[in-house]
């Protein structure tokens, strides 16, 4: 059975009871518009750990761009179904009220790797994500949290604020879900029109090329693409790019 809960006392409550002791929870935070990619994370999850719970909550200290806000998709009752169908056993649908009573007055920073890549671009985007994802683990206190390799910055910058805060959680990357064309699926790629998304296939087949990073930056940009970045980092080539309205990111491990 999947309970939905709406309210953190509720919550809270729930966690301290006889039901969570000796089992392992496994946790996966979302925004939402829940996709096969969502659902690997939560199906992760559900192997793992004898209890899941999945959070839906819209961050907006996240989103530098009031229109990328407004835009966001919201499905509350299909990412609902899904997480019935899926097997979740507690649906987090928390409030912007409850999640930040300081008014983000408080919030967490990192000074190095959150400066480069989406970070330069998206001033503020991930003192959001750490802040909305340290909320969230204090309140679940999850042993096992899920997280994609398809926002790999944000991954790496998890794990490294949970070991800085010395956070009692494991970090589990799942790789990343494409479809059929190699596309990362995407919350925004239902923002696309049906001609951008038949070019946004083209990101991840020339990410994965030999070409050198200045011709994969001419090769997208002659398709229309605008390009915020490609670099490489960690071993891994990262990409952030516009088509129309809507930016989409995406790593590959470098094959050398
Ligand atoms: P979001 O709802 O976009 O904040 O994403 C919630 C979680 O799902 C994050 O850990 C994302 O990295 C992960 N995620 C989103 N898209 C994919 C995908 N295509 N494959 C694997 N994980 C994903």
């Amino acid at each position: 059975m999947t309970e939905c809960i709406f309210k953190l006392a509720d919550w809270q409550q729930l966690r301290k009871s006889k039901m969570f002791d000796n089992c392992s929870l496994g946790f996966v935070p979302t925004m939402g518009n829940l996709h096969a990619g969502h659902k690997s994370l939560l199906q992760h999850s559900i192997r793992e750990n004898h209890i899941t719970a999945l959070s839906i909550f819209i961050n907006p200290t996240q989103f530098n761009e009031i229109t990328d806000l407004k835009n966001y998709p919201r499905t509350l009752e299909a990412d609902i179904n899904l997480a019935k169908e899926a097997g979740v056993d507690f649906i987090l649908i928390p409030e912007y009220q409850e999640i930040y009573p300081d008014k983000y007055r408080y919030k967490v920073s990192e000074n190095e790797f959150s400066k480069i890549l989406c970070g330069k671009n998206r001033p503020g985007h991930f003192d959001g994500v750490l802040t909305i994802v340290l909320k969230l683990l204090m309140l679940v206190k999850p042993h096992h949290a899920y997280f994609g390799e398809k926002d790999y910055q944000q991954l790496q910058l998890i794990k490294e604020m949970v070991k800085a805060f010395f956070i009692d959680a494991k970090i589990i990357a799942c790789p990343t879900i494409r479809n059929e064309q190699g596309l990362a699926l995407s919350s925004r790629n239902s923002l696309l029109t049906k001609e951008e998304l038949e070019s946004a296939s083209l990101l991840s087949a020339i990410l994965t090329s030999s070409l050198s990073i200045p011709e994969m930056k001419d090769k997208l940009m002659n398709k229309g693409f605008i390009i915020d970045y490609i670099e490489e980092h960690l071993g891994r080539r990262f990409a952030a790019v516009r088509l129309g309205n809507v930016r989409l990111i995406d790593n590959v491990l470098i094959d050398k």
